[in-house]
C-alpha cells in the first residue's frame, strides 16, 4: 500500500529475511528501506528521496506511525518491522549462509563495536569490513572501492535518512559482484541509528515502551534536540488522517 505516496510493504521479519535470501541468490543489487513517518514527510518535499523509495526492492514498516496510518486506511499491517531488529535478523541469517556483511557509517569506532557484538551473538558470522566514512560526495568513489573489495552480500549503511538511502541508490549498482566473483547478489539497507543502538552508544527504548508504540517519545526524551525533526510526526499524523478521510 501507499501512505502519502510512499510505498510500504506488508511483510513480517521472516518474510523480509526470505526476500533478502531470494534476492541474494538471484543476483544483482537490491535496496531495502525502513519507512517511518519522518521518511514519509521528507519524501513529500524531496523528489530524489521519493524516487529512491519508489525504486527499492522492499520498504518495511519501521515506524509505529506507519502501522497506525495503514490501519486508518483499513489495512492492518501484520508487524512493525524495526530497522535495527531486521538488521539483527539478517545477520543471523548471514551467519547461517556464510554471507559476508559490511557495516558502513556512524561515528568512527562504532561500526567496529557493532561488528564485535554481532560476531559474539552469531557464531560463524563473517564481517567483510567496517568503515565510518561519510555520505559526502567527495568520499563516494573511495568508499565504493573499499566496499567492493570486501565483496559483501549484505551492506548496512548508517548515515541517517535520507542520505543513507540516496547513497545506496547511487552506489549499490556499482557493488554487484562480477561474474565468478563470489555469491550472486547484494542487499543494501539504510539503518539510521541502528549501529548506535547495537554498540550501546544510544540506549534503545525498553520492550514495553516499544510495545506501547512510544519509542518515538522515548527517543525525544533522550535526545531533545530531535524535537524539530519530530514535528514531522505531528505533520504526518494530520496528513495521514486527512488522507484516510
Ligand atoms: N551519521 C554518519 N555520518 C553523517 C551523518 C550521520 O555516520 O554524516 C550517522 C550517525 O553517527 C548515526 C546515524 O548516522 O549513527 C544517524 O542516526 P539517527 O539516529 O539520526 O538516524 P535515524 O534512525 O533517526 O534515521
Amino acid at each position: 500500500m501507499h501512505i502519502l505516496g510512499v510505498r510500504v510493504d506488508d511483510v513480517t521479519y521472516q518474510e523480509a529475511c526470505d526476500i533478502a535470501e531470494a534476492l541474494i541468490r538471484r543476483g544483482g543489487a537490491h535496496q531495502f528501506a525502513t519507512v517511518n513517518p519522518e521518511f514519509v514527510m521528507a519524501a513529500q518535499e524531496d523528489e530524489e528521496f521519493r524516487a529512491v523509495l519508489a525504486s527499492t526492492a522492499l520498504n518495511v514498516p519501521d515506524g509505529a506511525g506507519v502501522v497506525w496510518a495503514a490501519g486508518r486506511r483499513g489495512l492492518k499491517l501484520r508487524q512493525r518491522v524495526a530497522g535495527v531488529d531486521l538488521m539483527l535478523e539478517l545477520c543471523a541469517l548471514a551467519a547461517r549462509h556464510r554471507w559476508r556483511v559490511f557495516l558502513l557509517g556512524a561515528q568512527p569506532g562504532v561500526a567496529e563495536r557493532v561488528a564485535a557484538a554481532l560476531v559474539l551473538a552469531h557464531r560463524g558470522l563473517i564481517i567483510a569490513g567496517t568503515y565510518a566514512g561519510s555520505p559526502r560526495r567527495e568520499e563516494e568513489m573511495a568508499i565504493v572501492a573499499r566496499v567492493r573489495a570486501a565483496r559483501p552480500q549484505l551492506l548496512f549503511v548508517a548515515y541517517g535518512a535520507p542520505a543513507q538511502d540516496k547513497w545506496l541508490a547511487r552506489n549499490l549498482p556499482l557493488l554487484i559482484p562480477a561474474e565468478g566473483e563470489g555469491l550472486g547478489g547484494i542487499v543494501g539497507m539504510g539503518v539510521g541509528g541502528a549501529f548506535d543502538f547495537v554498540a550501546g552508544v544510544q540506549k534503545r527504548a525498553p520492550a514495553w515502551v516499544q510495545r506501547a508504540n512510544l519509542e518515538w517519545l522515548y527517543r525525544l526524551m533522550r535526545q531533545p534536540w530531535r524535537w524539530r525533526r519530530q514535528t514531522a510526526l505531528v505533520r504526518f499524523a494530520v496528513a495521514a488522517m486527512l488522507e484516510s478521510f
